[in-house]
């Protein structure tokens, strides 16, 4: 029979695996139960909403066979098992599976890095069998047809596939095992004492029996002399099968049976993280639907998160059957990073995907998860800073939008859970900490946009703001201004940019000051506003610089930064723009020398309006379209 090769992705992995001196090669047979499990949830859903299946949940178990003298381990299961076809996509490749997915996250040189550690992160899934077997046959019948396929492989050297019989539904793993060597005891998985422990272990939370011959001794009417001549009892050994593992799922557990280091390792298995959650929430409710979630919030945000790829939404069960690998419904868009499994006995089995949108317990189960999740948000905010900080960066985007999305429709669920960078502190902060700070003669919540801390905190439009004494939120994120804008107010604070030209933080007499200087400056101004012919729509004296010579701000609804969002967006950028002003200091020298310039050299009058003006677009970090027209006009400083 041809032999078929293993795709590359799975070669690579396969060697891994059969070369592994990995310590922890007791996880194979977690990994190949759960996919037992797996499939027997799949039977198990088809066998109770299509009764022609004639069987019941009780019906369904994973069967654990030691074989000392054939030196294998078999792992039956009677679930949804295999066709010839499916044994081959599903077992000569990887690549897809989803326990691989964590590669393409991974950079080149980690990819070549052969760190088995890594196996042990990741739920490997089947081929973690090649870790103790050098053989593994695999026999299947896939539920509808009524023959079987058997699937056979040495590892490395690819794999075979031929019809066989088999008699019933489900699938045979038969893991031959390696030769025992000075350093690694392989016979021990043939002990089922060994095996039990394994399964108390790994496997408890299945929710089938997990049943196993176990071996014991009882003695027989035989005697035998020993070797002083004494008579004693020949025993026997017999095997009972028994049940292994506590059946109870994670989730049907208290904190005291789960504890959350448990579930920390149910999630990493379950979900592929190589990390542990950065929480770990469990719900216990009971109302008009009764039901136990198990959740947890990501350490950080899988590589491919903010893609199309990623495949939101929680494992739905009910009454402990799956009936649902990822139902979207139960979490709204804006907690979509959250993980988890949603168990409720209410739940009609036979629910479509179609219909669950409209289910009124599904609904229910949505509506209070999301508030538990924002509570448990926002305990973490208060309690654990850090680590808030923490989840923030790798999901305080994905919040930011759930503002933004649907008009606002979140905004009151996700303004308490806001942080934003903190001028005065240094770090970030809550909108409610920041407004508890405001001195009593402020009134509105100020905002300086930039591309970096580091770059916002340079922009000379800030300054009036802090000599003010008043702190100022920094948005890094080209998504913040449509937050603030969209949230309009924050317990009735208004947001304010400091770009805005309605500051109104002057005292009278300033005011009066700066009217009188612009009455001076009027020609001068329009003379300016002249020079630079279109590129704004007005030059002013500033109020707000203190000690930067001239700064933009913009007129109208379109700020600075919505015009720099928009650039990036086809089809948008010519549309949005926003109406520029040039703001000048009044008090700074070279507003001074621009006056000189006016009154004795105009064309050097325009050099210099010209220059502030690139000046101010530098500081704003907006581009410059005409740079030869900027460095000509230095030159022609320098040469002067
Ligand atoms: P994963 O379980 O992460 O998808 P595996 O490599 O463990 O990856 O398994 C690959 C696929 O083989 C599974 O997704 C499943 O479709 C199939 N499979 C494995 N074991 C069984 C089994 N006992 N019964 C039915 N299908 C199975």
């Amino acid at each position: 029979m041809a032999k078929k090769q293993f795709k590359a992705e799975s070669k690579r992995l396969l060697d891994l695996m059969i070369g592994s001196i990995y310590t922890h090669k007791e996880i194979f047979l977690r990994e190949i139960i759960s996919n037992a499990s797996d499939a027997i949830d799949k039977m198990c859903y088809t066998a109770l909403t299509d009764p022609s299946v004639g069987m019941s949940r009780g019906d369904f178990s994973i069967r654990i066979t030691p074989d000392k003298e054939a030196r294998t381990i078999t792992v039956s299961d009677n679930g949804i098992g295999m066709t010839r076809e499916e044994l081959d996509s599903n077992l000569g490749v990887i690549a897809k599976s989803g326990s691989f997915g964590f590669k393409s996250g991974l950079s080149d040189e980690q990819k070549n890095d052969n760190d088995i550690d890594i196996i042990g992160q990741f739920g490997v899934g089947f081929y973690s069998a090649f870790m103790v077997s050098q053989k593994v046959v695999v026999i299947s019948r896939a539920w509808g047809s009524d023959t079987g396929a058997k699937w056979e492989s040495t590892g490395a050297d690819g794999y075979t596939i031929s019809d066989c019989e088999k008699d019933s539904v489900g699938t045979d793993i038969i893991m031959y095992l390696k030769e025992d060597t000075s350093e690694e005891n392989y016979s021990k998985f043939l002990e089922s004492t060994f095996l039990r422990r394994l399964i108390k272990k790994y496997s408890d939370y299945i929710r089938y029996p997990i049943i196993m011959p176990m071996e014991k001794h009882r003695p027989t009417e035989e005697k035998k002399l020993d070797e002083k001549g004494n008579q004693i009892t020949v025993h026997e050994t017999y095997y009972v099968d028994e049940t292994v593992n506590s059946m109870i799922p994670l989730w049907n557990r208290s904190k005291s049976e789960a504890s959350d280091e448990d579930c920390a390792a149910f999630y990493k298995e379950k979900f592929f993280d190589s990390e542990d959650p950065l929480k770990v929430i469990r719900v216990n409710a009971e109302g008009a639907v009764s039901y136990r979630a198990l959740l947890f919030i990501p350490s950080k945000a899988p590589y491919n998160y903010y893609t199309k790829e990623y495949e939101a939404g929680l494992q739905l069960y009910s009454s402990g059957v799956m009936i649902m690998e990822s139902c979207s419904d139960l979490l709204p868009e804006c907690f979509r990073f959250v993980k988890g499994v949603v168990d409720s006995q209410d739940l009609s089995l036979n629910i479509s995907r179609e219909m669950l949108q409209h289910d009124r317990q599904v609904r229910i189960i949505a509506n209070s998860l999301e508030k538990r999740i924002k509570s448990e948000l926002k305990k973490m905010m208060t309690d654990e800073p850090e680590k808030y900080d923490k989840f923030f960066s790798n999901f305080g985007l994905q919040l930011k939008y759930g503002i933004v999305n649907n008009f606002g429709a979140k905004k009151d669920l996700l303004s308490d859970l806001m942080v934003f960078y903190s001028a005065k502190e240094g770090k970030p902060i809550s909108l409610a900490d920041y407004v508890s700070a405001m001195p009593e003669e402020q009134n509105e919540i100020y905002y300086a946009c930039g591309e970096t801390v580091a770059k916002t905190s340079m922009l000379p439009q800030t300054e009036l703001v802090r000599e003010r004494g008043f702190d100022i939120l920094f948005f890094t994120d080209e998504v913040d201004e449509f937050v603030a804008n969209i949230l309009e107010n924050y317990s009735g604070k208004p947001f304010k940019s400091v770009n805005a030209n309605d500051l109104d933080l002057q005292s009278d007499e300033e005011k009066k000051e700066l009217e009188e200087k612009v009455e001076g400056s009027r020609d001068l101004l329009a003379f300016v506003r002249d020079t630079l012919n279109g590129q704004v729509v007005d030059v002013v004296l500033s109020h707000k610089l203190k000690t930067a010579p001239s700064c933009l701000s913009a007129r109208g609804e379109i700020t600075l930064d919505m015009e720099k969002y928009f650039s990036a967006v086809p089809n948008e950028s010519d549309r949005i723009k926003a109406d520029r002003v040039l703001e000048l200091n009044g008090e700074h020298k070279t507003f001074a020398a621009l006056a000189d310039a006016y009154a004795t050299d105009k064309d050097k009058a325009a050099k210099y309006a010209q220059l502030l003006y690139y000046q101010a677009l530098l500081l704003a970090d907006m581009p410059v379209d005409d740079p030869l027209t900027l460095t000509n006009l230095i030159s022609d400083l320098i040469a002067d």
